[in-house]
């Protein structure tokens, strides 16, 4: 996971360095760290914790020039420690890198290397290439009597070719100061253009307030940047042309405004987002979602005949809702797979199944992977994905972007919300496309049309969900109980609580807890219930009578005026009530709240919990 940038052009780097690394933290956060090159040597400057100590460290041991990395790390090779911090240093100093990735041969080029007298100082997999790289140059100024810009590119590619598994990497040299070198495979990259000046950054968000000219690296893709001049070229097929985008981003969008934290302030967003991806998709005339970027023609889709849903985390639950509501209006049977499952499993697929991969950040390294193994297979393979120009976004064949704006809080909230609007979009679309009849097409998007509205309402329970959760924020372990749209609801319930309150939450069918948690139940133990009324309504009241009889209490999740469930539930928190199969949308709110309070009340870190990162760039 972890965060690179890079700066190299007539400004003091170390401020757009630092400034960077705050807006990537949500990468990871185990440590940080800077390099900058002067005249003679490049300054490193790391430690562990988050970036306000490295920032706190360059105020007592400033460093000063206009070329130079950072990292902000996530550890997957050594624990968290100043060592272990990037920048890494490769020979004697001749080499200083940064490294986002895992390199999976790092252990045999480390035996390879410490044979050839290299003195290894951490216990990271990035070392190995620190000292790869310097042993190249070393080999190569063998050959040659002076080190120039292009040795130190055939050094870097002679690396590159030896490494196996994934990297973004971004390497200074002490001995040509005007000069970075980034290499991509598996990580993202981005360049930032600016006038006489260059960025580099994992994603586009450091850059915002720089410059909004970006060039999006490919896997294999290399860049040589010196101050005013920028190469790029393929790791085999040598020299290209920089492709320019603009970007659309503003910078309001990564401020925290009047919030404390960003996921209540995503939290509340929800209105907009969904409104936000929405707009333009809805044809009332059709009675059908208008979705121009899946760049298949009607005869292609018509053909479709199973779809394949592949996701991690909170993506893998919008799938589930996808699911069923891809079922039961369009008729066409789906699977939701796991991507770190998909991309190693051989499930049949005939040339009528198709592909979505869904992601929040279009980085995700087990979905890319997966949707690169179903693309091999030559099936069309779409996004439902967030960050505009993001992997996954470039490599799909074509999909549906959330236009949630950026989620910086690490438990995703409006990504979710926004996802599960898309999969209703694509229901609806395949379902007009089949068997939904044009009065039903309407209602459908009236339904959806009123939804931005209903969130609004269903924020209004936020002060009960408060209340709630001092009541219970003490507890150690909670179920999670819906069914049919909301058992999904109930899985990403319960990985809210865990991500960020770091308390046991188990997500279950309602129904099927019966067949084991119920023995969990005792007094300690709550059930939170989503129970809004739907056709198993008195289904899911008699689940909750089961557990009440047990002595657990109960959390009911109901729609407004429901006195039924306030009569049997300890605590109830209203919701405003929609039709069933747009219920995870409402039912999402209070329970994003929930964990919300709870780990506020036990003093977690809201938006940086313990052990996670933002977007999850390793395997
Ligand atoms: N594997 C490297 C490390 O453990 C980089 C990890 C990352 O991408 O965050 O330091």
């Amino acid at each position: 996971m972890c965060g690179i940038v890079g700066y190299i052009g007539p400004r003091e780097a170390t401020q757009f360095l630092l400034e960077g690394l705050h807006r990537l933290e949500y990468r990871g956060y185990d440590s940080a760290g800077i390099a900058v090159t002067s005249t003679d040597n490049i300054k490193v400057r790391k430690k562990v914790g988050r970036v306000s100590e490295l920032a706190g460290l360059l105020d007592e041991q400033p460093v000063a020039g206009h070329t130079g990395i950072g990292h902000t790390r996530w550890a997957t090779h050594g624990a968290p420690s100043d060592t272990n911090s990037h920048p890494h240093t490769g020979g004697n100093g001749e080499i200083v890198l940064v490294h986002n990735g895992v390199i999976e041969n790092y252990s045999s080029l480390r035996k390879q290397l410490q044979g050839l007298g290299y003195v290894f100082t951490t216990d990271t997999d990035t070392e190995a290439v620190a000292h790869l790289v310097a042993h190249h140059l070393e080999e190569q100024l063998k050959l040659e009597d002076e080190l120039t810009e292009e040795l130190c590119l055939r050094a870097v590619k002679l690396t590159l070719l030896k490494l196996k598994g994934t990297y973004g990497l971004a390497v200074l040299f002490r001995d040509i100061p005007d000069l970075i070198i980034a290499a991509r495979n598996g990580s993202p990259l981005v360049l930032g253009v600016g006038k006489g000046e260059y960025f580099i950054a994992s994603d586009a968000s450091p850059l915002i307030g720089y410059t909004d000219q970006v060039v999006y690296l490919s896997d294999h893709e290399i860049a040589v940047l010196t101050p005013g001049k920028l190469d790029l070229m393929h790791r085999d097929t040598g020299s290209m042309a920089p492709s320019i985008h603009t970007l659309a981003q503003v910078s309001a969008d990564i401020d925290l405004g009047d919030y404390e934290h960003y996921m209540l302030k995503e939290i509340y967003e929800q209105p907009q987002t969904m409104e936000n991806a929405l707009r333009g998709r809805l044809d009332d005339d059709e009675a059908t979602a208008k979705l121009g970027g899946l760049n298949l023609s009607p005869q292609e889709l018509r053909r479709v005949d199973r779809i394949v849903l592949t996701a991690c985390g909170t993506s893998w639950h919008a799938g589930l809702v996808g699911e069923y509501l891809i079922e039961e209006f369009a008729r066409i049977p789906v699977e939701v797979e796991y991507a770190s499952e998909l991309r190693y499993r051989n499930p049949p697929m005939s040339d009528r199944t198709m592909i979505f991969a869904i992601t929040q950040s279009g980085e995700t390294a087990d979905t890319l992977a997966a949707m690169r193994e179903c693309k091999r297979k030559g099936l069309p393979t779409l996004a439902i994905c967030n960050v505009v120009g993001s992997s996954i976004a470039r490599e799909a064949h074509g999909g549906v972007y959330l236009h949630a704006g950026p989620e910086i809080g690490v438990a995703s909230t409006k990504a979710f919300t926004s996802q599960v609007t898309v999969l209703s979009l694509l229901a609806l679309f395949f379902g007009r496309m089949r068997h939904l009849s044009y009065g039903a097409g309407q209602r459908f998007i009236r339904n959806l049309q009123e939804m931005p509205e209903k969130i609004h309402r269903a924020l209004e329970c936020h002060e009960a969900v408060k209340a709630v959760a001092e009541r219970y924020a003490s507890m150690n372990n909670f179920l999670y109980l819906g069914r049919h749209y909301n058992f999904p609801v109930a899985l990403e319930g319960a990985l809210k609580l865990k991500e960020i309150s770091y308390i046991h939450a188990e997500g279950y069918p309602a129904a099927e807890m019966k067949h084991g948690p119920i023995a969990l139940v005792d007094q300690q133990t709550p059930s939170v219930f989503i129970v809004p009324r739907s056709g198993i309504y008195s289904k899911v009241l008699s689940n909750l009578e089961e557990v009440k009889a047990r002595g657990g209490p109960v959390i009911a999740i109901a729609c407004e005026g429901d006195e039924k469930v306030a009569q049997l539930a300890d605590d109830v928190i209203y919701i405003p009530e929609v039709e069933e199969y747009l219920q995870p949308l409402v039912c999402a709110i209070p329970l994003q709240l929930l964990s919300y309070h709870i780990a506020l009340l036990r003093g977690c870190n809201v938006d940086r919990p313990r052990n996670l990162a933002k977007s999850v760039t390793v395997e």
